[in-house]
């Protein structure tokens, strides 16, 4: 099945933007995290651990090496590359850090532009002007926010130490230089049920946003919510729970919005639950059979989203409403 049939995906935009195949290539810009370092919070956001998604020894190589590593590692081959800050937070930094680092990804053969991984307050005009600049060079640039949620309380539970506001007020700044974002969000935070991820669409929406990540929450080792976990404090979404709402969400959103990505997964020992976003295809698919019978993307723009009655439904009610409360 055709994904781009079906839903605005990030490598058919490439594709048709660049008239190639366009891959990632995931760097780690030796960058430390507001929300680690005590700058903004301490102990990070609960749910994370980036040792889990990136590779943290990539940082003792330069981005070039790097850049050539990743490369290498591909098994299918392409001549045209996206470099992917993504480790912790790629803007933390000097912009006369930040600028050497991007200018050192830009200039290895094949690169066509940058998606640089960030927090919605540690954005500053700066950022926005060098990315600005990269742009009007003819690069290919995507800011990716992390919001997860668009839910002051929920932000408030998992520690992401920024609200909504500081959200929204970066995206009004991004889209005055005129710079794409993405923006990524979480299905199935503590106490969150499927109308407010929903909600949070809705929203984002409404600020206006160019590309979304969305995901289920899967917890991982070495995060807080690994210890809510095991101390059973804590209960994932069942695929079928996350299926139903991941779908309602691509209808909702408008077809020229880029998904960039529909699901997540990691493997065990790392993912701890739930077991199938092991499998790197098996929610994908399942979204894209649920899209094909019940309406692609757009296929509910401009309608009220409401709760259904499905079991699926029910059992995310019951889901969240494990996790509601509680100190996640
Ligand atoms: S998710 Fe991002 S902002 Fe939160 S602790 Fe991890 S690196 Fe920091």
């Amino acid at each position: 099945m055709q994904s781009n049939l079906y839903y605005n995906t990030f490598s058919n935009y490439l594709k048709q933007h660049w008239g190639r195949k366009i891959r990632k290539l995931s760097l780690h810009g030796d960058f430390t995290c507001p929300n680690r370092d005590g700058s903004i919070g301490k102990g990070g956001c609960t749910f994370c651990n980036v040792s889990s998604f990136v590779d943290t020894t990539a940082k003792r190589q330069t981005i070039s090496e790097q850049i050539v590593t990743r490369r290498h590692e591909l098994t299918r081959k392409t001549d045209g590359y996206l470099a992917y800050f993504q480790a912790y937070t790629s803007t933390y930094a000097e912009v006369s850090r930040l600028k050497a680092l991007y200018d050192d990804a830009l200039k290895q053969p094949g690169i066509i532009g940058l998606a640089v991984g960030t927090r919605p307050d540690c954005v500053p005009d700066e950022v926005l002007k060098l990315l600005a600049d990269y742009q009007h060079q003819g690069q290919e640039i995507w800011l990716e926010l992390g919001l997860q949620t668009a839910h002051d309380q929920t932000l408030k539970r998992i520690n992401r130490g920024h609200t909504f506001a500081d959200y929204c007020k970066t995206i009004t700044r991004a889209q005055h230089y005129g710079i794409k974002v993405c923006t990524h969000l979480i299905v199935g935070l503590p106490g969150e049920l499927r109308e407010e991820s929903l909600a949070t669409l809705a929203n984002v929406l409404d600020c206006g946003v160019d590309g979304l990540k969305i995901h289920p929450l899967h917890v991982v080792d070495g995060s807080i919510m690994a210890k809510a976990w095991h101390a059973n404090r804590l209960k994932t979404l069942s695929l079928d729970e996350y299926v139903d709402t991941a779908t309602t969400m691509i209808q909702m959103t408008p077809s020229d919005v880029i998904f960039h990505r529909i699901s997540a997964h990691a493997r065990p020992p790392t993912l701890i639950a739930p077991q199938w976003c092991s499998q790197k295809w098996t929610a994908p698919h399942a979204i894209l059979q649920r899209l094909k019978e019940t309406g692609h993307q757009g296929a509910l723009t401009g309608r009220p989203y409401t709760l259904n009655s499905s079991s699926h439904t029910n059992n995310f009610l019951g889901s969240a409403k494990l996790n509601a409360g509680r100190a996640v």
